[in-house]
């Protein structure tokens, strides 16, 4: 099994200062590498497919935001959501730092008890499984797991009754990038017969559960959803039943992390006893801000209003930028090169007098990056551009359709000693 190592958390003015130079540092890594990568490729001369998209990750700003969750929401022990990004190198690090897992399907279980993490620190957060999965749940002694309906707790009774159960309950999530709520978790109306069958079937619950929906705007939904929380854990009470854990799921961002931090946190230890173990399941929060995606300017069509264009990449909505559709992305074009000009990170790199469509490489028209963006100078065939934040929900979700990669290369860097230590051992 992979021993997690003991985190001690600095003076939160240290860390913070740590954190900014880490993360300047980690810029510069990033730059350094998608630098030289652009440099080694020639598509005058380079192998079909030479000049593919391409990612750079800087694991040390996983190991950052690992610090950062630390800090702000002690009491809370993350379990990374795998489907968000399934990379082993990003799995490896927080199984290192002894983080949890969510893990939706066998094969995200799989995945994570190759590591060597017990089935202990896994979640089987999925409210509506297949009995075949259920099954495997309990040969690899994977206990935890969600429901919140009837039949499924009919179904864990046949298969799995000693599984510690966490009832997923309804939240507002309205407001959030991704809503799951028309889909998952019972209606306050509903849980007190849920959690009464559980107990005429004899099962165990073991802890409630939620999700805000994936992005969510900030600290209220949580706030709302503690609060039903601890009106299930009272109703659970109430029929003599010991719910031991709260888990408050994912929903975190990596910008509006602070001020969902000081809300949440606070309402838990309000609400909940010490007693009551808390964990999440965050996804996007970890990787998110870690990887930048390099993608070659394949074509160009040039329109007949002046300053007019129409780009298409070799990566798009069927590739990486399937989070367009289904994560609600907004990805920003920026430029990476233009002629022997490397423009990564310069700030007249956003809005211009050029106005460009962005298209992806098959031949869909739904294959769209972007109706309209400004960029300072006309991109040609040959240049490069790059999307920062966009780790989260993009090559977990990558297809290969037209025949196009589906398998994008990713080149790690790691701008945190603490993480390149944990790496090599
Ligand atoms: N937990 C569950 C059950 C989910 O469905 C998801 C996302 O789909 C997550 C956690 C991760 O959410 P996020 O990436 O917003 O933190």
């Amino acid at each position: 099994a992979v021993a997690p190592v003991p985190m001690t958390v600095d003076t939160t003015a240290r860390v913070k200062a740590s954190a900014v130079r880490g993360s300047l540092h980690g810029q510069a890594l990033i730059s350094r590498a998608l630098l030289n990568r652009v440099n080694q490729i020639d598509s005058d001369s380079c192998s079909p497919g030479g000049e593919d998209p391409f990612f750079v990750a800087d694991i040390g700003e996983v190991y950052r935001q690992h610090v950062r969750w630390k800090l702000n929401l002690p009491r809370v022990e993350p379990f990374y959501a795998v489907k968000c990004n399934p990379d082993l190198k990003v799995l490896k690090l927080l199984a290192r730092l002894g983080t949890g897992f969510d893990c939706a399907s066998k094969k995200e279980m799989d995945l994570i008890m190759s590591l060597g993490v017990p089935a202990s620190r896994i979640i089987y957060a999925h409210p509506c499984k297949a009995s075949s999965f259920i099954r495997y749940a309990s040969q690899r002694d994977v206990r935890k797991m969600t429901f919140d309906n009837a039949e499924e707790l009919h179904k864990i009774k046949r298969y799995y009754p000693e599984a510690e159960l966490f009832l997923r309950i309804v939240t507002d999530d309205s407001e959030s990038l991704c809503q799951f709520s028309m889909k998952y978790g019972a209606s306050l109306s509903h849980t007190a017969d849920l959690l009464q069958l559980a107990k005429e079937l004899d099962l165990n619950v073991a802890g409630i559960s939620f999700h805000v929906g994936s992005g969510a705007v900030g600290g209220k939904p949580f706030l709302q959803a503690v609060r039903s929380a601890r009106f299930v854990f009272d109703q659970a009470e109430a029929i003599g039943m010991n719910i031991t854990t709260l888990d408050i799921g994912g929903g975190f961002g990596v910008d509006n992390f602070e001020s969902i931090a000081e809300v949440v946190g606070p309402a838990i230890d309000e609400l909940f006893p010490p007693t009551v173990r808390v964990i999440a399941e965050p996804g996007r929060y970890y990787v998110a801000s870690a990887y930048t995606l390099a993608c070659h300017v394949i074509a160009r069509r040039e329109l007949p209003r002046p300053g007019n264009y129409m780009l298409y990449l070799n990566d798009g909505v069927y590739g990486n930028m399937n989070c367009i559709l289904f994560d609600h992305q907004q990805p920003v074009v920026r430029a990476l090169t233009h002629g022997s000009r490397y423009m990564y990170g310069l700030p007249e790199n956003c809005a211009g007098p050029v106005t460009a469509s962005v298209w992806g490489p098959t031949c869909d028209g739904i294959d769209c990056v972007t109706r309209e963006c400004q960029l300072p100078y006309a991109l040609d065939v040959g240049d490069w551009v790059y999307f920062d934040n966009f780790g989260a929900y993009t090559l977990s979700a990558a297809t290969g359709f037209n025949g196009f990669n589906d398998n994008c290369e990713v080149l790690y860097v790691c701008s945190e000693n603490g993480a390149k230590k944990l790496m090599s051992e």
